[in-house]
C-alpha cells in the first residue's frame, strides 16, 4: 500500500475498521452470550487467542493468569504503546430480552468488557495489515479479572505485560454518555479501594446480667458510629474519601449478650497519603474503643486497587486528538469517581491515560447503569473506541 499522506493512511484504516463492523458485532455478541467470571475466563481467553492468531500477530498467552498479549512490530523503529481491553464478566443473571443474551446463568457482561474486547480485537486485526507504515510497536493487552480484586492487571504487570512499553492507554464504555461523546481528564480520576473486616470478641452471657458480660453489639455500634468521624473529623475537607460499613453481623437471640461481632466495609481514597491516614485512623478507633470495652479485636485490612492517575501530558495529547476527530463539543470532562478500576496498576508503571467512550443512544435499554442486570450498549460504540485507539496509534506511530 502506498500513501501520500498520514491523513490518507488514517482514512484507509478507518474505512477498514468500518468494513469490519459487522464482524466485530458478531464477536461482541458471541462474548456476550458466553460470559465468564473473573479468574475463570478460559473459553474467552481461547476465543481471543484464536482470533489474534488468525490476524498473524505474535501472541503470548497465560500472562499473569488468563491474560493474553499480542504484539505488532512495525516495519520501522519507534516507540511502543500498549492498548488494553478487559474481558471478564460479572456474577449477575442477564435479564435482557435480546437474541444475544447471556447463556450462562449467573454470569453476564454487565459492564461492557465484551465491547472493550471486540473493539480491541478489531483494532488489532485492521492494524496488523498496516505493519509496513508503523514506526514502533503496539502491544495489545487483553486482561482477565478486572472486576475482582486483586484483579488481573497486577499479575499481568508482574508477568512483564509492560516490558518495553513506553505508553499505555485504555478505554471504558460509558452508558451515561451518548454514542459519539467521550470523556477524559488528568490527575486522580478513580479511587483506591481497600477492604476491612473487624472481628470483635466480647464475652457472651445472659441478657439480664450485663455486669458479667462484654457486649460485642454495643462495642460494634460504637465503632460503626466512630468510623463516621474518619472522613468528617480527621481528614482535610479537600481530600475526597469514603468509609462505608456494609456488613454488621452479631447476636443470636433477644436475651443473649452477643459474644462476638463482625463488621466489614470499604474505604475509597484518591491519594496515597489519605489512603494511609484513613487506615491508621480506623485502627486507632477500633483498638481504642475495644480496649475501653475490655474486648478483643482483630482487623484484616486489604489494600485493593490503587487510585487511577491519568498522566497530564499524555491526557492533554489525547484530549487534543479527540477534539479534532470527534469534535470539541463531543469531548467532556471525565468526572472523578470513587469507583475503582485496575487499569490504575498500568498507570503506576507507565505514562498514559484511561478515558470513557459514550455508549447510549437515548433508548432506555442502553441507559442502564453499568452492573445492572439489563445493561446493554449501542454497538456503534465499538467503532468509537477503535477511532480513539487509531488516533493514539497515528499520533505515536505514524509519521507525516
Ligand atoms: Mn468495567
Amino acid at each position: 500500500m502506498v500513501f501520500s499522506s498520514k491523513q490518507e493512511i488514517v482514512d484507509s484504516i478507518t474505512k477498514d475498521m468500518k468494513e469490519n463492523f459487522e464482524i466485530s458485532v458478531d464477536w461482541r455478541r458471541h462474548l456476550h452470550q458466553h460470559p465468564e467470571l473473573s479468574f475463570k475466563e478460559y473459553k474467552t481467553k481461547e476465543f481471543i487467542v484464536e482470533k489474534l492468531s488468525e490476524f498473524g500477530l505474535e501472541v503470548k498467552t497465560g500472562v499473569g493468569g488468563n491474560g493474553v498479549i499480542a504484539t505488532l512490530q512495525g516495519a520501522q523503529e519507534g516507540p511502543t504503546i500498549a492498548l488494553r481491553a478487559d474481558f471478564d464478566a460479572l456474577p449477575i443473571t442477564d435479564l435482557k430480552d435480546v437474541a444475544y443474551k447471556s447463556q450462562n446463568e449467573g454470569a453476564m457482561h454487565a459492564c461492557g468488557h465484551d465491547g472493550h474486547t471486540a473493539a480491541l480485537l478489531s483494532t488489532a486485526k485492521i492494524l496488523a495489515k498496516y505493519r509496513d507504515i508503523l514506526h514502533g510497536k503496539i502491544v495489545f493487552i487483553f486482561q482477565h479479572a478486572e472486576e475482582t480484586p486483586p484483579g488481573g492487571a497486577k499479575f499481568m504487570v508482574e508477568d512483564g505485560a509492560l516490558d518495553g512499553v513506553d505508553y499505555v492507554f485504555g478505554a471504558h464504555l460509558d452508558s451515561s454518555n451518548p454514542v459519539g461523546n467521550l470523556s477524559i481528564g488528568d490527575g486522580y480520576r478513580m479511587a483506591a479501594v481497600d477492604k476491612f473486616k473487624i472481628t470483635l470478641q466480647g464475652l457472651g452471657g445472659h441478657g439480664a446480667r450485663p455486669q458479667d458480660s462484654i457486649d460485642s453489639i454495643v462495642l460494634g455500634g460504637q465503632i460503626v458510629t466512630a468510623l463516621q468521624q474518619v472522613v468528617s473529623r480527621r481528614l482535610n475537607p479537600f481530600d475526597p474519601a469514603v468509609v462505608t460499613v456494609g456488613v454488621f453481623h452479631a447476636g443470636s437471640a433477644f436475651n443473649i449478650i452477643a459474644d462476638s461481632a463482625v463488621i466489614e466495609g470499604t474505604v475509597r481514597t484518591m491519594t496515597k497519603k489519605v489512603r494511609e491516614k484513613v487506615q491508621e485512623e480506623i485502627y486507632a478507633i477500633v483498638n481504642g474503643l475495644t480496649e475501653a470495652a475490655h474486648a478483643q479485636a482483630t482487623i484484616d485490612y486489604l489494600n485493593g486497587y490503587p487510585a487511577l492517575y491519568n498522566h497530564p501530558k499524555e491526557t492533554a495529547v489525547l484530549k487534543q486528538l479527540f477534539e479534532k476527530v470527534f469534535g470539541k463539543e463531543h469531548i467532556g470532562e471525565m468526572e472523578p469517581s470513587m469507583g475503582a478500576e485496575d487499569f490504575a496498576y498500568y498507570l503506576e508503571e507507565r505514562p498514559g491515560s484511561f478515558f470513557k467512550v459514550g455508549s447510549n443512544n437515548g433508548d432506555s435499554n442502553t441507559k442502564y447503569p453499568h452492573h445492572h442486570p439489563k445493561f446493554d450498549f449501542d454497538e456503534r460504540a465499538l467503532l468509537e473506541i477503535q477511532k480513539a485507539f487509531l488516533e493514539i496509534v497515528a499520533y505515536y506511530l505514524i509519521t507525516e
